[in-house]
């Protein structure tokens, strides 16, 4: 069934859920972006896509979120199969169900994940284990667990990302990924809280335990940088050391809670030794979120001796191996790290969403600006030069309050924050920046 009708109609839930029982049970041809291969740009793409088999689901993806490890994957920097459908953090709505899926029905909004919660495996029983044995994610395979893809495109076998790809008009997807959310929830909001959001927070909250008053330095203002900021000044974090080599992160990152800033190449001695110099000791807490084993030992480096915890939640390229003094461990120094925050996703992201609704956390400020779907290629290519200001000069959106934003503080507000790829309320797709 062509999907272009679909698309243009801004349906009510009911309209919605009629239109989806005519694609039930048929393959979908919609519109995705495909990594081709690395460090080329997408290709938006007519692809189809199968309906879903026992245990899985088929989403219409309404909002999507682009990461560092979108990026890394693009650049080669982390080994995935090409070609393949990049994005993790998404919004959206069940079009249909497979065989046996009980948690979801078409018509509930839903988020992506990652990471699934199969509720069965080890991990998941663990009280504390989130990496659940049904992941995709140390050796990527881009197939579903029956070792097959529900994309195609030219004739062509596609690949998904971690069981995900949100950058697509529609995904097939296990159930034991996808998180049902409160139907209030708007998703071109709520959709950096699929990855970004609990994997910032849940990083300071879940593994670092950050305690008031202590000190933090964080690695990498982008978009998880950001959330982690936010997350260590809401648990009263005394002093908050930002790290970034770009500069133009630095206003957003005081806005949101950074007490100092510091561009290690304007440094004439390593960062670390600035960091214990400042606060005498080294700080309570560290976090590295750039993804790089240089600054990860950095980071770990920053901790005081004694007490000190490092979080790495940056993802380093494959391959890559950590190397460092044993004695800086020896002395006390904790060296951790997470993913997604620790939060077994299926069962504690959707509170976040929830209390999103009820504004108890506000990760708005988090979102800057958003751009078409039709301008992937741009977000990506923003991401990856921080000096690329004329890449969008002639293509500045209007904000959400209608105002037309200057060039000049719209690239500033995209530099300063991760960027994010959302679909508007007329659900045609946006990418918008995003901070968390
Ligand atoms: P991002 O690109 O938005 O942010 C990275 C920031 O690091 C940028 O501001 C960049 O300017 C800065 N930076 C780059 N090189 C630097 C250097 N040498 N020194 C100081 N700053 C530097 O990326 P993001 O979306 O925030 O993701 C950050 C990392 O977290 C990535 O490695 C990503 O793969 C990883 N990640 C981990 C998890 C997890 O569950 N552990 C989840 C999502 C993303
Ligand atoms: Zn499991």
């Amino acid at each position: 069934m062509e999907e272009s009708s679909l698309l243009n109609k801004t349906s009510t839930q009911m309209e919605q859920a009629n239109l989806f029982r005519e694609t039930a049970g048929k393959v979908i041809t919609c519109r995705a972006a495909i990594a081709w291969t690395t460090n080329a740009p997408l290709s938006i793409e007519k692809i189809e896509v199968d309906p879903p088999k026992a245990g899985e689901v088929r989403i219409k993806i309404i909002a999507a979120g682009l990461c560092g490890s979108d990026k890394h994957i693009l650049e080669g920097k982390n080994k995935v199969p090409f070609p393949l459908i990049l994005g993790h953090e998404g919004a959206g709505v069940v079009e249909s169900i497979g065989e046996g899926v009980t948690s979801v029905k078409p018509g509930d909004k839903v988020l992506t994940f990652p990471l699934p919660e199969c509720r069965e495996c080890r991990f998941c029983l663990h009280p504390k284990g989130n990496f659940c044995v049904k992941e995709d994610i140390l050796s990527p395979t881009g197939l579903m667990l029956d070792g097959t893809s529900r994309f195609t495109c030219r004739g062509r076998k596609i690949y998904n990302l971690y069981g995900t790809s949100t950058f697509t008009e529609y995904t097939v997807m296990h159930e034991i990924a996808v998180g049902k959310i409160d139907a209030a929830a708007p998703l071109e909001k709520v959709c950096i809280l699929s990855c970004a959001v609990p994997t910032g927070f849940g990083a300071v909250f879940n593994t670092a335990k950050v305690t008031p008053g202590s000190t933090c330095v964080v690695f990498g203002l982008g978009g998880i940088g950001s959330a982690i900021v936010m997350a260590c000044k809401a648990s009263g974090a005394s002093r908050i050391i930002g790290v970034d080599i770009n500069e133009k992160k630095f206003p957003r990152a005081r806005a949101l809670g950074v007490t100092d800033c510091l561009n290690p190449e304007n440094l004439n001695r390593p960062v670390q030794e600035v960091v214990v110099e400042m606060t005498g000791v080294g700080v309570d807490f560290a976090f590295e979120a750039i993804g790089y084993t240089n600054t990860m030992v950095a980071a770990l480096e920053s901790c005081h001796a004694s007490y000190g915890v490092c979080v790495v939640i940056g993802i380093a390229p494959s391959n890559s191996h950590l190397f460092f003094d044993p004695m800086l461990i020896l002395t006390g120094r904790t060296l951790k790290g997470d993913i997604m925050g620790e939060y077994k996703t299926r069962d504690s992201i959707p509170k976040l969403v929830t209390d999103y609704l009820q504004k108890k956390i506000n990760t708005d400020p988090l979102i800057t600006h958003s751009l078409p779907f039709e301008k992937i290629n741009e977000a990506f290519a923003l991401f990856q030069d921080v000096h690329g200001n004329w890449i969008v000069q002639n293509q500045i959106p209007d904000d959400e309050d209608g105002v037309q934003a200057s060039t000049e503080m719209f690239l500033h507000a995209f530099h300063l924050l991760g960027d994010l790829l959302v679909i508007d309320k007329d659900q045609n797709w946006k990418e918008c920046t995003s901070g968390i």
